[in-house]
């Protein structure tokens, strides 16, 4: 007699999976589309790395879910959180690691480890930029980054007041660097590459940009980010265009692998298990989108979302079938 398994067998089953061979076999699958020219559409390839919560509910389901507080800071909810890490800037965004982290811990230490280990096993010339959010740009990330060998683009906010104040006096009084006409919008920049270093800072100078974009429905975008990229490497256009890729890690990445994916529930609350879930579901993810977007591209036909390709799948099911004898 066949017999069914419970989610008990599921939960025994994934609490003792190596997350080794997953984390593995993501590697593996980017070095193969590099290798396969998955990228070369872009001159650079970059990663960004943010945090994000997963897995809400109501009560506490294990020691890692995290209280989520309302402005009386009464708990309203648990969830848990990580941080992650995709390739971005290519036309074609590849989450390919988490790092979870519970109590004790922070977003900031899981993106160092994130760092360092994406460091290891991507190899030197993987990528050419890392960019990351505000809180992402103190001295310690960004030797870590350092250490890594990759430049860094770090949004600047008012979390380095001594060089956000230095940028303010400068670009406060002066005319954009550069005026451009970016597809629809205009785009006014600032660039200077010569900003001291703020105190604990081992770089020699700082670069900041600082962009307002004007959209045609009037909307103003306004934002500054800082780097250590050099302006005879990556011109002012560039470096704008390579900051903005740091919101493919929220859209398509954390809010596809939620929606689309599944990211967001959590079957067993067990250190393990969920994090064995989450890399499967950025490794389903990453083999989804590179025969979506690049190997059912070959060709002359425009590339299909991922319901639209869905809806033509089971179109193509209904077909009548015929005699083949
Ligand atoms: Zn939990």
């Amino acid at each position: 007699m066949p017999q069914s398994f419970g989610d008990d067998a599921l939960g025994y089953f994934t609490e003792r999976l190596d997350q080794a061979v997953t984390r593995a076999a993501l590697i593996g699958t980017l070095h193969r589309a590099k290798r396969n020219k998955a990228f070369q559409d872009s001159r650079l390839v970059g990663l960004a790395i943010d945090g994000t919560t997963a897995g809400h509910s109501t009560h506490r389901g294990c020691e890692y879910c995290r209280p989520q507080h309302n402005a009386n800071k009464e708990v309203i909810a648990y969830s848990h959180q990580m941080a992650s890490i995709s390739v971005v800037g290519t036309g074609l965004s590849l989450p390919f690691d988490v790092e979870p982290y519970g109590p004790g811990d922070s977003e900031y230490a899981a993106g160092q480890r994130l760092l360092a280990r994406a460091r290891s096993q991507l190899g030197a010339r993987f990528a050419d930029y890392l960019v990351v959010d505000g809180e992402y740009a103190t001295a310690p990330f960004l030797h870590a980054a350092d250490r890594a060998g990759i430049p860094v683009i770090a949004r600047l906010k008012d979390n380095l007041p001594e060089l956000s104040q230095s940028v303010e006096r400068r670009f406060a009084t002066c005319p954009p660097t550069r005026v451009y006409r970016d597809g629809k919008d205009r785009l006014e920049v600032w660039d200077a590459d010569d900003f001291a270093p703020w105190e604990t800072l081992r770089w020699d100078r700082v670069r900041v940009i600082r962009y307002r974009q004007h959209k045609p429905d009037k909307t103003i975008v306004e934002a500054q980010w800082l780097t250590n990229l050099p302006s005879r490497r990556v011109g002012s256009l560039s470096l704008y265009h390579l900051a903005k890729s740091r919101w493919e890690i929220e859209n398509q990445g954390f809010n596809d692998a939620k929606n689309r994916y599944g990211l967001e529930h959590i079957c067993h609350h067990h250190p393990n298990s969920i994090l064995i879930g989450w890399l499967l579901v950025l490794l389903v993810l990453v083999i989804e989108r590179l025969y979506r977007i690049r190997y059912l591209h070959r060709g002359t036909h425009r590339v299909l979302s991922a319901d639209q390709l869905c809806r033509v799948l089971w179109l193509s099911l209904s077909k009548p079938s015929f005699d083949t004898g």
